[in-house]
């Protein structure tokens, strides 16, 4: 049997982190639940809740579309932002009564955050950690969480795919999309 890859407390604080998500979100769901029974006022969203949900290295993508957001409902608007956090190792900005403009900005800023580290802000790529989750970060961030990589998300599509292949289908191998329902 391997060696377990992180220490006892390491593996302590990711548990907890893991648990204490599991009870937000729980709470969160009833909160949701027994607003729609109409029993109570609407529940708080998560951003009412807890802020920005994302590490300080990515708080330069998320700083110039929450200003802009402030002028544009100073000057009348009524976005809503619901959400700021981290899913599969990028950013996710919620918002509601989402003006194109915004939008746009977000998608961009989605898109560039799967780049940079969530800690630092140092170039990285996304890897995926023991656990099987998905992390941007870069290689001393990861070590300072006590990360360990088992594989880029490339490598865990590929071994996918190379499972999912029926032996028949092998030599098709370099078509590229193949539809392996049935
Ligand atoms: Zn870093």
């Amino acid at each position: 049997m391997s060696k377990h890859p992180l220490s006892e407390e390491q593996f302590r604080a990711q548990i907890d982190r893991n648990r204490e998500e599991s009870i937000r979100r729980a709470n969160h769901r009833t909160a949701q639940t027994t607003y729609a029974s109409g029993l109570i006022c609407k529940p708080k969203s998560p951003f009412e809740l807890f802020g920005i949900e994302v590490h300080k290295g990515w708080w330069p993508l998320v700083e110039p579309i929450y200003k802009r957001i402030q002028e544009l409902n100073a000057a009348g608007a009524n976005i809503e932002i619901t959400q700021i956090k981290e899913k599969f190792g990028a950013l996710r900005f919620y918002t509601h009564n989402t003006p194109a403009g915004i939008d746009a900005m977000i998608k961009k800023a989605q898109e560039q955050s799967i780049h940079i580290c969530e800690d630092c802000g140092a170039p990285a790529e996304r890897v995926i950690g023991n656990y099987k989750w998905i992390y941007t970060l870069c290689p001393s961030c990861l070590k300072k969480r006590g990360i360990t990589i088992v594989e880029t998300p490339e490598e865990a599509d590929a071994r996918r795919r190379r499972k999912q292949a029926r032996p028949e289908s092998e030599s098709s191998e370099k078509t590229g999309k193949r539809n392996n329902n049935n």
